[in-house]
């Protein structure tokens, strides 16, 4: 008899094994603002790191930005290479 364990399909990319993980998200949005999004479920390849958010993931996150206030607000340094 053979365990059935629940398992994610091989990496589209390398065929490396993908595993659940917490990561930290970065998003900007269309007005530019930059928000970070900490402990987001999301699939992560074990050996290129390719990172994928499954949909209900991304139910969360436009939750969290349409419904719950930040838990602080950092400052964001911006550096622009052609200015030097
Ligand atoms: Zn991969």
């Amino acid at each position: 008899m053979t365990k059935k364990r629940p398992q994610l399909d091989p990496c589209p990319l390398c065929g490396g094994i993908i595993e659940a993980q917490m990561i930290t998200h970065e998003e900007r949005d269309a007005q530019g603002i930059f928000y970070i999004f900490e402990n987001v479920p999301a699939r992560r390849c074990a050996q290129c790191g390719e990172v994928w958010l499954p949909a209900k993931t991304i139910k969360l996150l436009d939750q969290a930005l349409t419904h719950t206030k930040p838990l602080k607000v950092i400052k964001t340094p911006v550096f622009d290479l052609a200015i030097q």
